[in-house]
């Protein structure tokens, strides 16, 4: 789960972390207010949208204006600009092409920026450690700055039984260039940092750019913070910040169902269970010239509801013209699979070609089910059977 920079600011401060004052808002009298109690001589209005390149993004109704971060310095001002980017839709470089609208600004206290720095943190999976990643390039796309000059970026990973160290911090801080004072000023951010993001199960978070101010202070001008989905749990407080909004419809309709839902750009729509079952699914669909339009694993205890919830989120994509069903029957009985289907297909009333493909305990009564339902349901024996039958269907209903 993301949430927003300003939220994200909330946490970090919380955990003692060196961010400027600001206030979210909702309108632009909200932001003048907020402008009006922060005091000047200058602020900057931030779009909160979860994307980054908001800086360098422009409005879709004003594509020659100015972007999502404005620095403004005067509260009419940031009323103004606060008319101009709140209910507007925002593109930038993570976006994609249609944009997002801005609901929300963040009204900060300017900073005076004399370096623009990068820190950030994430699990790297190769080690299984927390990895502080840092480099002098703040403020561009780290993914570019790894691209174009690799030499320029730190890694550090952090034993989680030693926990963070100063030799961690100093590493970190000297590969900034940082020198006296704020090498202990550093050594503090980025210890509240770490325990911000092992303390609330985090994903990343992201300092970019993490900037050294005109008298030697280090603050974060910008933050990015992802949580582990599976322990937000426990995290009552964090989850709530979760923000609907700025998240795919489907995805959220297939967490209430349980279900592990992601769109792909294809046209065949999957149901699966098993996570390996249907990235082999997603392979073979690939391997006979046609594009999976989801992965959907519908777990190891599908009943009949959760069959019918996945199809429905399978056809509330428009793209797809056709359904591949694989499902291995082990815990689950194949002729249960088989009712819900059936049961599922009648519902909707599916208009798409639908190639079930059942394997496992029960699998010939599973198979007569779907037979004597009546129903245009194409049964296949085997993965491979399966994947030519759905992809020659679509192909036929297209021609
Ligand atoms: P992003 O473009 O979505 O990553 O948004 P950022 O929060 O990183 O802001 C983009 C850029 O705006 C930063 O890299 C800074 O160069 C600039 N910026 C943000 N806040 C301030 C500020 O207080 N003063 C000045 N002068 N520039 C700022
Ligand atoms: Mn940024």
């Amino acid at each position: 789960m993301n949430i927003h920079e300003y939220q994200a600011k909330d946490l970090l401060r919380g955990y003692g972390v060196a961010v400027p004052r600001g206030g979210v808002a909702f309108t632009p009298e909200e932001a003048e207010s907020v402008a009006r109690e922060l005091g000047g001589p200058v602020w900057v209005v931030k779009s909160q949208i979860h994307a980054g390149g908001r800086g360098a993004g422009r409005f879709q109704d004003n594509p020659n204006g100015k972007g999502g971060v404005r620095v403004v310095k005067s509260v009419e001002e940031v009323a103004a600009n606060a008319a101009e980017m709140l209910n507007h839709v925002l593109l930038t470089k993570q976006t994609g092409p249609a944009g997002k609208e801005v609901k929300r600004l963040y009204i900060e206290e300017g900073a005076d920026i004399k370096r623009e720095l990068y820190l950030g943190m994430l699990i790297d999976r190769a080690t299984g450690r927390v990895t502080i990643i840092a480099s002098t390039e703040g403020g561009m796309e780290i993914e570019e700055v790894a691209h174009n000059t690799p030499e320029k970026i730190v890694k550090v990973a952090v034993d989680p039984a030693t926990g963070i160290q100063g030799y961690h911090t100093r590493k970190v801080a000297f590969a900034l260039g940082l020198e006296g004072k704020q090498v202990g000023a550093a050594a503090k951010f980025i210890q509240a940092a770490y325990k911000a993001f092992t303390d609330l199960d985090c994903a990343i978070v992201e300092i970019n750019p993490l900037i050294v101010t005109g008298s030697g202070d280090i603050l974060a001008l910008d933050a990015k913070m992802s949580f582990d989905d599976n322990a937000l749990f426990r995290h009552k407080d964090v989850a709530s910040l979760r923000d609907e909004a700025e998240e795919d419809p489907a995805e959220i309709e297939a967490a209430k169902h349980d279900l592990n839902y992601v769109k792909l750009d294809g046209n065949i729509g999957c149901m699966v269970n098993g996570a390996g079952l249907a990235m082999a699914t997603m392979d073979i669909i690939k391997l006979y010239g046609a594009e999976p339009a989801n992965f959907l694993d519908v777990g190891g205890g599908a009943t009949k509801e959760r069959v019918t919830a996945a199809f429905k989120l399978i056809l509330s994509d428009s793209a797809v013209e056709g359904i591949l069903v694989n499902i291995f029957g082990g815990i689950m009985r194949c002729d249960v699979i088989a009712e819900g289907v059936v049961a599922a297909a009648r519902e909707v009333h599916l208009h798409v070609p639908l190639v079930v493909r059942l394997e496992g305990t029960n699998v010939d009564l599973g198979k007569k089910i779907l037979a004597d339902s009546g129903l245009p349901i194409l049964s296949a024996d085997n993965l491979d059977d399966a994947a030519k039958k759905i992809v020659a269907a679509v192909k036929k209903e297209a021609a």
